[in-house]
């Protein structure tokens, strides 16, 4: 059974369809604001932010922390997964 990530959250589902009918509490436009978004790189041990390098073993754990560099300005988003 593959397992969908998104890629806002972490958020696990079985189905691409079940991850992107549920709202998402870290959506970039504000929590719950829009739905989960699939992530669409490969299962990892370890995810880096593709913004600044940071890392960490789930994407769960990696967007919850504000981004130094992120585009719209030091610690304004969170670390996105690099796929
Ligand atoms: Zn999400
Ligand atoms: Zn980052």
């Amino acid at each position: 059974m593959p397992n969908f990530f998104c890629e806002y959250c972490g958020h696990k589902a079985t189905s691409i369809s079940s991850l992107t009918s549920g709202s998402c509490p870290r959506h970039p436009n504000g929590p719950n604001r829009g739905k989960h978004k699939l992530y669409e790189g490969s299962e990892k041990s370890k995810y880096a932010c593709k913004y600044c390098g940071h890392s960490n073993s789930t994407i769960r754990d990696l967007t919850s922390g504000s981004c130094p560099r992120h585009p719209d300005g030091s610690n304004k988003g969170k670390h996105a997964p690099m796929l």
